[in-house]
């Protein structure tokens, strides 16, 4: 299995993080994108893929965290690109709108520049934003490659999403006991559409609720969507590695 988006360099786990990618090893987890959000986290990230194979970097300022550092963090972002997977997570936040809108918005504008010149895909992070992150894909990032992570919005929000060639990614969130929103959703978005994630440290799914998530219970998620598809677990396996391998270029 492949987690297509953990914080693997957050402080929440970067104490502990040898431990962790050895354990989501021995869970069957032989690759992990790590989603680095600031200074920090990425110089560790980049640490982290020289001593562990199977770890992936990206990078990129949250929408929460733009207005403090977006503008620190940006040329030491770009600075790393060709170290990088991705570019993201980045994208609009306006259910917390920790950030000024107009602020997410420039920052998106940045990120969709940078992803263009360096060739690279774009994770996106949208919350209760997704008719401006629409509007705005549609003019500045056209036709190009990007996965909307840890979807929580309406069938017709990922239609949306499909219908720009985007991915979807499930996060723990669907095994959470009142998830039965989200059966249709995934009965909806085709299987070779489909990416699986943990976000870790957050999000822990349904049966280690209250702990600390980690890569290694990503097979919960795995579990509910090949229950919801009425599909084989190893099938979800399979097809998800191969959509996250190929959308990341991962050797
Ligand atoms: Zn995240």
């Amino acid at each position: 299995m492949i987690d297509s988006h953990a914080h693997l360099t957050s402080p929440q786990i970067l104490s502990e993080v040898d431990a962790v990618v050895m354990r989501a090893k021995e869970a069957g987890v032989e690759k992990i994108i790590n989603i680095c959000t600031d200074e920090v986290s990425l110089e560790e990230g980049l640490k982290l893929q020289e001593r562990c194979p199977g770890i992936f970097n990206t990078a990129a300022t949250t929408p929460h965290d733009v207005e403090e550092e977006g503008e620190s963090f940006f040329p030491i972002v770009k600075a790393s690109v060709e170290k990088l997977v991705a570019i993201g997570e980045t994208g609009l936040d306006y259910f917390y709108e920790h950030s000024p809108k107009e602020k997410q918005k420039a920052f998106l504008a940045h990120y969709f520049e940078l992803a263009i010149q360096s060739g690279l895909p774009i994770i996106f992070h949208c919350r209760d934003a997704f008719e401006d992150l629409f509007a705005l894909a549609d003019e500045q990032y056209k036709d190009r490659k990007a996965v909307l992570h840890c979807f929580t919005g309406t069938k017709e929000e990922a239609k949306k999403c499909l219908d720009r060639g985007w991915m979807v990614s499930f996060s723990g969130i669907i095994t959470f006991k009142k998830s039965s929103y989200f059966e249709e959703i995934i009965q909806y978005v085709p299987l070779d559409r489909i990416f699986i994630e943990t976000d870790s440290p957050y999000l822990a799914p349904q049966k280690r609720r209250g702990k600390q998530n980690e890569p290694s219970f990503i097979g919960e998620v795995v579990e509910k969507i090949a229950e919801w598809k009425g599909v084989s677990f190893q099938e979800v396996e399979k097809t998800t590695t191969k959509n996250i391998s190929q959308f990341f270029a991962l050797l």
